[in-house]
């Protein structure tokens, strides 16, 4: 019998369960590098301290689930996630896969590990396989989603080898595939890669969407099956976002938006965490501008509820 549903960190869930989403936010995130980065340049312990609060702020906006976007390698920590999930009641979901994004012109993908380099993408997905059958990193808690990055520009090599290894993982595991891009043409590449792996493309979302200025790519990219995450929202890229989702609604593409602010965040080697956005502006702010301009609630609920629910439903046959 087939099952449907949703991987926090604390077990699954049924998809009815999940509620009101954040579908892309941060709890933790280290810049330092592949080969630099480590736990030990954090007391994770404090970074709980300093970031349940805000988990908190959002609990009590009646905000239920939470996406941590930060891919391995770039201070992905299970633990701290599981942490904060039961202290604040917000289910949370981590992820698995591998980030291709980043770097600067002329110079390697700084957040990807050699082996990244090494290996065939079938073999890479094997890899991100066996973090969802067996949890990540020995922990036992296993990822509700793979997250993927790929370069700004013309998408390159290494960048396309990772959406096929999203492809393949998708496939075998029904997972949904984020994908930091941030141009509309390297979504539709993305897309053809699904669609050549024999991946439907309600499994790809296309992250950063607003970073794409022509409204028509993030159209097409709807109207090819795929989600759309208009995913920076905050005071001063308001205006932008609730244009972009104004366009998508008005041209059909309801059951294709994802909304988030990718806040956050705790950043190791900082004084306490350093600076922290937190992720309460959504609720708060965004929201009640979306029903100023005409969009019902039903539709805001839709968003943020539905959506999120459809998109990271992962289907698995057997017990
Ligand atoms: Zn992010």
């Amino acid at each position: 019998m087939a099952t449907q549903s949703i991987h926090t960190v604390t077990g699954p869930i049924a998809p009815e369960k999940l509620g009101r989403t954040l579908i892309h936010e941060h709890l933790l995130v280290d810049f330092a590098g592949a080969k630099k980065v480590t736990r030990d340049s954090y007391d994770r312990g404090n970074a709980v301290k300093r970031m349940l609060p805000y988990l908190k702020t959002i609990r009590e906006q009646g905000v239920e689930s939470f996406l941590e976007c930060t891919p391995m390698y770039i201070g992905r920590d299970p633990l701290l996630c599981r942490e904060l999930s039961e202290a604040s009641g917000v289910q949370i979901l981590i992820n698995t896969g591998l980030y291709a994004a980043g770097q600067r012109q002329g110079e390697p993908e700084p957040y990807l590990p050699q082996y990244a380099y090494d290996l065939e993408a079938e073999h890479l997905a094997g890899g991100w396989l066996k973090e969802w059958y067996e949890g990540v990193e020995g922990t036992g808690i296993r990822p509700g989603f793979v997250k993927i990055g790929v370069n700004p520009g013309e998408m390159r090599p290494i960048s396309a080898k990772m959406v096929k290894a999203g492809a393949i993982t998708a496939r075998h595991s029904g997972l949904c595939v984020a994908s930091h891009t941030g141009r509309g043409r390297s979504a539709l590449e993305s897309l053809d890669i699904f669609e050549k792996e024999g991946v439907s493309p309600n499994r790809y979302v296309f992250v950063h969407a607003q970073a794409e200025k022509d409204l028509a790519l993030q159209v097409e990219v709807a109207r090819r099956g795929g989600w759309v995450s208009l995913d920076g929202i905050g005071p001063k890229s308001a205006e932008a976002h609730l244009r972009a989702v104004l366009n998508l609604l008005e041209k059909g593409y309801e059951d294709s938006i994802l909304i988030s602010q990718d806040a956050g965040w705790y950043r190791p080697g900082q004084p306490n965490g350093g600076e922290v956005r937190g992720f309460e502006y959504l609720m708060e702010t965004f929201v009640p501008a979306m029903l100023e301009k005409g969009i019902p609630q039903a539709t805001v609920d839709h968003l943020l509820i539905h959506n999120p629910a459809r998109a990271f439903t992962v289907k698995t046959e057997g017990a």
